[in-house]
């Protein structure tokens, strides 16, 4: 992908944190998206209160409601982008939105060790950091599919699953957080899975480790501000094309140990 300019963008969990980033460093860049379609869960939300303000200066900014793991606000969302593509297809889809350990849900809970964790826990973070991201590419498939052969942007389709140094078997010296590990690892597996199936496509799927920054889920201890890795970020999705599908990628461009 030559970066962004006139190209459609649709990104997860948008509110906070590293998607919220990405939404404001992709809007600041000279050459500007088509549209970029922003989701979070909650638009009524204090904490899509930026992202909303964001989207009143910015008019190629639409905001979705969308919570990922719910599968009639994935259809709704697909038809809603369909429309308003009008004919065009989807270029880059940004699986961002993901959860760590739930310790601020329902579930109240921290859990790293297999002491702590649960059945309820795996599935939850199972379910939102790697069903979700794989059904959203099963159900925009033929928005990809039509942006893959839109000339004169051929092949301008392309899939960034965020990951995490965490899903990877190589790295996992410390052991533990049984969750959050298993569910990158397995973000990770599907990436390569879909980059075979659909590189016949015209479509690009990688997985990006962001890095370690200080987000809610990142923590204060994180080396990385949002400032220091989501430009990084940006520009290595900007230079993405099929010649990467396939890549464990960490957000300066190095390639990660599977
Ligand atoms: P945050 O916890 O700061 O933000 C997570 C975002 O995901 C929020 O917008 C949250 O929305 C959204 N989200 C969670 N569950 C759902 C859901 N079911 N539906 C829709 N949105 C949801 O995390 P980061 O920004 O740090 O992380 C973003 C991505 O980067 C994640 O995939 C994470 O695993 C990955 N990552 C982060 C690292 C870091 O150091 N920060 C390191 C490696 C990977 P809401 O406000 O509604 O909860």
């Amino acid at each position: 992908m030559a970066a962004f300019k006139d190209i459609s963008i649709f990104i997860t969990g948008c509110n906070r944190g590293v998607g919220f980033a990405l939404v404001k460093q992709i809007l600041s860049l000279p050459d500007s998206p088509k549209v970029l379609f922003a989701t979070c869960r909650s638009l009524k939300s204090d904490n899509s209160r930026e992202l909303r303000e964001l989207a009143e200066k910015n008019p190629i900014l639409h905001l979705l409601e969308f919570d990922v793991t719910n599968a009639l606000q994935l259809e709704n969302v697909v038809k809603e982008v369909e429309a308003k593509l009008a004919g065009s297809g989807l270029n880059l889809l940004i699986n961002n939105a993901g959860i760590y350990d739930l310790k601020n849900s329902e579930y109240g809970v921290v859990s790293c060790t297999l002491d702590e964790v649960t059945r309820d826990l795996m599935m939850k973070v199972y379910e939102t950091n790697a069903v979700a991201p794989l059904m959203i590419v099963k159900a925009f498939l033929p928005l990809l599919r039509r942006a893959a052969k839109d000339p004169p942007f051929q092949p301008q389709a392309t899939v960034v699953n965020i990951s995490s140094d965490d899903g990877s078997v190589a790295l996992n010296v410390e052991g533990g957080h049984y969750q959050y590990k298993c569910s990158k690892a397995a973000v990770n597996m599907l990436t390569v899975s879909l980059s075979l199936d659909y590189a016949k496509d015209g479509i690009t799927v990688v997985c990006v480790d962001p890095g370690w920054i200080k987000t809610d889920m990142g923590g204060k201890a994180a080396p990385l501000t949002l400032p220091q890795a989501i430009p990084s970020l940006v520009k290595l999705i900007g230079s993405l094309d099929l010649s990467k599908t396939g890549s464990f990628l960490q957000y300066n461009g190095n390639t990660m140990p599977w």
